[in-house]
């Protein structure tokens, strides 16, 4: 992209006007992700051993990401996520998290992690400044997850979820993919688990995104069986019908226990979508299911000013009009979305490099 010859006038964007898409849908949340690389592997996510990896001096370094995230802040994004591809493998992340911390627009910083590495990095991440964690727990059973994740570490993640839980996070959530004949059985007793942890657990459909290769609709574990699994178990589940544009629908058990669905592949959630992603060499997607980004780390490299590049990235978002997950949802035939190859050939289209 380089320089414009004939730059855009600066989008004047202050907090009273906020930037909107084409269906309405604010520049709310941004996703960074700082590295595609995993030290699990798991078969819904990344099962191959090898992959495509960026190539190092492409990465955004710490500096080039803050740059780029104020930019978005001062265009109206509040809610920062970090994740991946894993995290806790970019090297001193601790730093990135204070020097995003240090901006004050941000009013969540989060993080998305595996939990392997949290108890060694917890306490640091909380000590710069990070606001809230989400670790992914798909089973309580350490032989299923060697099995499910291609590593043996179930005892670190337990040992990161219980650091999160000391280090007192506050509104710590578990996150589950749930897949039919693997874990469609651990729903009652991970909900106990994050009532042990005090976390709040969310089940999370099935996707077809870039790097699940072993996708099919028929291990899709749907939000109505998740829900009717769980009545029979625990009897009435409330809905709790908050007008929020958080991904999880939220509900509650007679005991008062309240827990997530995140029912992306069934029951998409387009219409309030506020996110779009950075990857870790810069590249902007403005949808999960996005064939293409903006790429933003090249005007960052050619010293393109600050203002020259919220103006573009205002412009993109205006005429932002994605709804990846619902046009899929309305595909009659749905197979893998992404063959192996094709990922082979583009890595920007698997989900560890856009960040989950
Ligand atoms: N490595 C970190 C982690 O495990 O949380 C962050 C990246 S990971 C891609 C982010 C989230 O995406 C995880 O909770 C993971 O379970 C979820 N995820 C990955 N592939 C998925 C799929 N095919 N369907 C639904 N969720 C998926």
């Amino acid at each position: 992209m380089g320089m414009h010859p004939h730059p855009q006038r600066p989008a004047e964007v202050s907090v009273d006007s906020v930037l909107v898409d084409r269906l309405g849908r604010p520049l709310h949340s941004l996703r960074v992700s700082v590295t595609d690389r995993c030290n699990l592997r798991c078969n819904y996510c990344m099962p191959q051993e090898e992959y495509v990896w960026l190539p190092k001096q492409e990465l955004l370094t710490f500096e080039e990401i803050a740059r780029l995230v104020e930019v978005f802040t001062s265009l109206g994004v509040e809610d920062v996520r970090l994740t991946g591809g894993e995290p806790l493998l970019r090297r001193d992340l601790p730093r990135l998290v204070r020097m995003l911390a240090a901006n004050p627009r941000i009013r969540d910083l989060a993080l998305t992690t595996n939990g392997v590495l949290f108890a060694e990095q917890g306490e640091a991440l909380r000590e710069a400044g990070l606001h809230r964690v989400t670790l992914s727990m798909d089973t309580l059973q350490p032989a299923r997850f060697a099995a499910l994740a291609g590593r043996d570490t179930h005892a670190e993640v337990l040992a990161g979820i219980a650091t999160a839980h000391r280090l007192g996070f506050p509104k710590l959530k578990l996150d589950t993919v749930v897949i039919r004949g693997v874990n469609d059985d651990e729903l009652a007793d991970l909900i106990e688990y994050g009532r042990d942890v005090q976390a709040e657990v969310r089940f999370i459909e099935y996707m077809d995104v870039g790097g699940a290769t072993e996708w099919s609709l028929d291990k899709v574990f749907t939000r109505a069986e998740m829900l009717d699994r769980l009545g029979k178990r625990y009897g009435t589940i409330t809905p709790l019908n908050e007008n929020s544009s958080a991904p999880a629908e939220r509900f509650r058990l007679p005991d008062g226990t309240v827990f997530g669905i995140i029912a992306s592949t069934t029951t998409p959630f387009c219409r309030s979508c506020d996110r779009s992603r950075l990857t870790a060499d810069g590249l902007w997607y403005l949808c999960l299911y996005a064939q293409a980004g903006i790429d933003l780390r090249q005007m960052l490299r050619a010293a393109v000013p600050a203002e020259e590049i919220a103006a573009r990235i205002s412009s993109v978002w205006r005429a932002r009009a994605d709804r990846g997950a619902e046009l899929r949802a309305a595909t009659g035939e749905r197979g893998v979305l992404v063959g192996i190859e094709q990922l082979r050939q583009d890595p920007h289209l698997e989900m560890h490099t856009r960040g989950g």
